[in-house]
């Protein structure tokens, strides 16, 4: 359950192993996934345990230790996993794409699909 008392974001449910995800990246703040439709050939859903904050402006705002942190692990995963090379993408906002509103950032190496960014 998130401190804020809503209901458990998708996300949520997957940092409590209540619906299953390929892991691949995980600290006590932090956790990074699989994304389920990937739009590119590596494409990672990365995450804070907590759901507090619903974007990135948000989480900046509040705590930008936690934000820096997101990003140093996202910044490994991608150096596993594309050698250095990737986009990190927060979507803020429905009108920008966002459909998940626990924040969260895309990581993606390698040609995006056709239209994946709008
Ligand atoms: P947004 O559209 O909010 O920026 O990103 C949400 C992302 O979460 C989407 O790319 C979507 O594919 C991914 N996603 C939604 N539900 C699940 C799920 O149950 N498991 C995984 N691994 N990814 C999900």
């Amino acid at each position: 359950m998130s401190s804020s008392g809503a209901e458990p974001s998708i996300f949520s449910r997957i940092v409590a192993r209540e619906i299953p995800a390929t892991i691949v990246a995980e600290t006590d703040r932090i956790i990074a996934f699989n994304d389920i439709h990937p739009q590119a050939p590596v494409h990672v859903v990365i995450t804070t345990k907590t759901q507090q904050y619903r974007n990135v402006v948000e989480l900046a705002a509040a705590e930008p230790a936690l934000l820096a942190e997101l990003v140093d692990v996202a910044r490994q995963v991608a150096d596993e996993r594309t050698g250095g090379e990737f986009r990190l993408v927060f979507n803020t906002g429905p009108s920008a794409g966002q459909t998940v509103f626990h924040v969260h950032a895309h990581i993606m190496g390698g040609q995006l699909k056709e239209g994946s960014l709008g």
